[in-house]
């Protein structure tokens, strides 16, 4: 393109022009084929010794996907990216690739369920994790170790909405040479970019607000180029070859995505490339959906405690603002005492009972009695998740029509 394109949106879609698909498609082709043939044998043996580019077999990649990899790596500013068939199969690639056994990791104790509980398996490997207060970098410096190897957390954790203190475990990460790896899903790349606070990796589930409209699974992991892997022991003499940057993507990719398989297909990467083109749009008017509702919220009888970002009595409201375009789209409450959250919920039509996050849809759920079932009385209460607390995802509805709904059923709801 001749002009300078410096936008989040005309960047994202605009990506994949200079990429040359036959034909001149505007959007990239849905290529289906598993394998990839070549006129020569010599041909084939140069892509898999890496010698020349090229597709070989769908689960490493295809030119759809590829052409995905390039559109996430634009929006995180990123060196190169990989893409998966869901955020977990990022996430659990990137782990198993870059840890073994007798390393420790320094993670966020907020952290999505089955991050949580995926990181609890992985002690089971060998890998010593340590769950810190993330809000608090001296909490994370204190758990530092000889075998440390990695700090985890998530921009904004759910449903508490605790905002990890980002700056100061980037700065510090830097310092002590750890790879500094950022979970950016709640905030999207379009309301955070990672690497400005030194991030090395950066994952993203696909399947929130970056594809939006909950029709699909997929993941990505980011290289920001933060890193110097040439002083990181796991990467495998293989790999060691050429420049240093693309050392830990590389192994990502042969050890995770080919010996794992945990491969985005085609179709998935369509899907999310189409959504993604209205990331910026669907998340400006859901953070101010969601802003507004949280404001409602404070202010009535019948709510106990607001968890938002964007409120000036959240502990963490001047890194947020500090360090995020929007605050995000997911809130949390927790009703008063006496009053019931299903009673309140199925009274609100707009509102869909449902978990997932990131749609376009309102969707809303208690926690005590759902996700955070399974784990018992004693560990909600350490994380700090009431009996009485509700996450909404806020979509894009019109302000007063869900404005109107949360504050009529509100009005109605009954004490027990
Ligand atoms: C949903 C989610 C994931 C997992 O993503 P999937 O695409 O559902 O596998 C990881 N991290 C966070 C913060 C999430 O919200």
């Amino acid at each position: 393109m001749k002009e300078s394109v410096k936008g989040f949106t005309s960047r994202i879609i605009h990506h994949d022009r200079e990429e040359g698909f036959a034909d001149g498609p505007v959007h990239a082709p849905i290529y289906n084929s598993v394998p990839y043939g070549y006129a020569t044998t010599e041909a084939l043996e140069a892509v898999f010794q890496g010698k020349a580019t090229g597709q070989s077999y769908a689960r490493q990649s295809t030119p759809t996907t590829d052409s995905l990899q390039s559109m996430i790596n634009q929006a995180e500013d990123g060196l190169g990216t990989l893409v998966f068939a869901s955020g977990m199969a990022a996430l659990t690639a990137t782990f198993f690739a870059l840890l073994k056994a007798g390393d420790h990791v320094i993670v966020s104790r907020y952290l999505f369920g089955n991050t949580h509980s995926f990181l609890a398996s992985l002690c089971e490997f060998g890998v010593e994790v340590s769950f810190v207060d993330a809000t608090i970098a001296d909490d994370v410096q204190a758990a530092l170790q000889d075998n440390t190897r990695l700090v985890f957390v998530e921009t904004i954790a759910n449903p508490g909405t605790q905002v990890a203190d980002l700056e100061a475990i980037g700065l510090w990460c830097e310092k002590q040479k750890l790879i500094f790896f950022v979970d950016n899903t709640i905030t999207s790349p379009y309301m955070f970019n990672p690497k400005r606070v030194k991030a090395s990796l950066v994952i993203n589930s696909l399947s929130k607000y970056f594809s939006g409209h909950g029709n699909v699974l997929g993941g990505s992991v980011t290289d920001t180029g933060m890193y110097d892997w040439s002083i990181f022991p796991n990467i495998f003499e293989a790999y060691r070859k050429g420049s240093a940057d693309k050392w830990a993507l590389t192994q990502i990719k042969k050890k995770s995505l080919r010996d794992m398989g945990g491969a985005l297909s085609s179709d998935s990467a369509y899907q999310i490339a189409l959504g993604a083109e209205t990331m910026a749009l669907r998340m400006d008017r859901a953070c101010s959906n969601a802003r507004q509702l949280a404001e409602l919220l404070e202010e009535h009888s019948k709510v106990e405690r607001v968890y938002y970002p964007g409120l000036k009595s959240h502990p963490q409201h001047t890194q947020a603002s500090k360090w995020f375009r929007h605050f995000g789209g997911i809130l949390s409450f927790d009703l008063a005492r006496g009053y019931s959250c299903a009673t309140l919920l199925n009274d609100i039509g707009l509102v869909i009972n449902a978990t997932h996050l990131g749609d376009n849809r309102t969707l809303a759920l208690p926690m005590a009695t759902t996700i955070f079932f399974e784990m018992g009385a004693k560990n909600r209460a350490a994380l700090g998740i009431s009996d009485q607390m509700i996450r909404c995802s806020v979509g894009i509805e019109d302000p007063d029509d869900l404005l109107g709904a949360f504050a009529g059923a509100l009005d109605r709801l009954a004490a027990l």
